[in-house]
C-alpha cells in the first residue's frame, strides 16, 4: 500500500491541513505544527488537538500516513552552545506537539556546521541533540531528511545520515526521509531506471530500508550535482517522470508517507492521481 499526498497548509487551523488533504484525494500528508519561521508559537490548546484528531479519525488518516515537518530555524548541530541550546529547546517543543497530536513521525533537516566546526563534529552534535530529545519524549520517531547540501547543511550524503543513526542510542526512534530533488542535486542519479536502481542500492547498503520512514517527491529546477535546492513540479524539471513512476512500482516504498513538495499546489491533485496510476 502506497500513502501519497502533499505538504499542505494549516491556514485556518491544524484541522484544515486534513481538509486540504481530503480535497486532494491524498492518502498521506505533511504540515507544520507551528509557524516554521518563528522560534516561539502558542502552545496547542485542547481544542486545537481535538479538532485535528477528529478530522484525522473522520477521514481515516492514521499516524503512519502523517509526517509533520519541523521549523527551518532549528539547527541540531549548531557550533555555538547557546544557539544549540535554543535549537534543542525548540525541537523538544516540536516533538511534544507531535506527542500531543498522537503523531508518530517528525521530519527534520539534520543541521549545519556554519564553517565553525568539522563535518564529523557537527554530525556528533546532531546525534547528541537527538539522544537528548528522545530521552525526554516518547512515541515519536525523528526522521532526518537528506538535504541538497546548500551552504554548510549536512545530510546531503547517505553517509552523513548513516553516521547520525550510528550514534543515536534508540535505533527504534530514528529514521530517514529521502527527498528526490535533494538526492539528485547532491549527485545521486535518478534520470533513468539504471540510475534509480543504483541510487537506492547505495541507500540500502549505506543506510538500509529499515530506516526509511518517508519520501519527498520533487522534481528539480536546479541541475544534477549543483547542490542548489530548487524544487519543480513532477516531469517539468531535470529529473523527469521515469524516477517517480519507478518509485511507485517498488514495494520497498510501501507503508510510508510519500509527500509532494512540488512548487505548484494547483497541480497536486493531478500529480497524486498520476502517482497512484503508476503503481502497477
Ligand atoms: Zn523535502
Ligand atoms: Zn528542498
Amino acid at each position: 500500500m502506497k500513502y501519497i499526498g502533499a505538504h499542505v497548509s494549516v491556514a485556518g487551523g491544524l484541522e484544515y491541513a486534513v481538509k486540504r488533504a481530503v480535497q486532494l484525494q491524498a492518502t498521506a500528508f505533511a504540515f507544520f505544527t507551528k509557524n516554521q519561521r518563528q522560534w516561539i508559537s502558542a502552545p496547542l490548546t485542547t481544542e486545537n488537538i481535538n479538532k485535528f484528531r477528529s478530522a484525522c479519525i473522520n477521514n481515516n488518516y492514521t499516524s503512519k500516513q502523517i509526517i509533520p515537518h519541523s521549523s527551518y530555524l532549528i539547527n541540531l548541530g549548531h557550533p555555538i552552545s547557546s544557539e544549540l541550546k535554543k535549537s534543542r529547546t525548540a525541537f523538544l517543543d516540536e516533538v511534544t506537539r507531535c506527542q500531543q497530536l498522537e503523531l508518530r513521525l517528525l521530519n527534520c533537516h539534520p543541521g549545519s556546521h556554519l564553517q565553525k566546526i568539522t563535518e564529523s563534529q557537527c554530525l556528533k552534535r546532531i546525534a547528541e541533540s537527538i539522544n537528548i530529545i528522545l530521552h525526554q519524549t516518547s512515541g515519536v520517531t525523528i526522521v532526518i531528511e537528506n538535504t541538497a547540501g546548500q551552504g554548510s547543511n549536512l545530510g546531503f550524503l547517505f553517509e552523513h545520515l548513516s553516521a547520525i543513526i550510528q550514534d543515536v542510542e534508540d535505533k527504534s526512534r530514528i529514521g530517514v526521509c529521502i527527498d528526490t530533488c535533494h538526492a539528485f542535486v547532491s549527485g545521486y542519479e535518478l534520470r533513468n531506471e539504471y540510475g534509480c536502481i543504483k541510487t537506492f542500492n547505495e541507500f540500502a547498503r549505506i543506510i538500509g530500508f529499515q530506516y526509511l520512514r518517508g519520501l519527498h517527491l520533487n522534481d528539480a529546477k536546479s541541475t544534477f550535482n549543483s547542490r542548489v535546492d530548487r524544487h519543480h513540479s513532477l516531469g517539468l524539471g531535470n529529473i523527469g517522470l521515469t524516477a517517480f513512476s519507478w518509485l511507485m512500482k517498488d514495494q520497498r516504498f510501501d507503508n510510508i508517507p510519500i509527500i509532494l513538495e512540488t512548487i505548484n499546489p494547483d497541480f497536486w491533485k493531478k500529480e497524486i492521481s498520476w502517482l497512484k496510476s503508476q503503481q502497477k
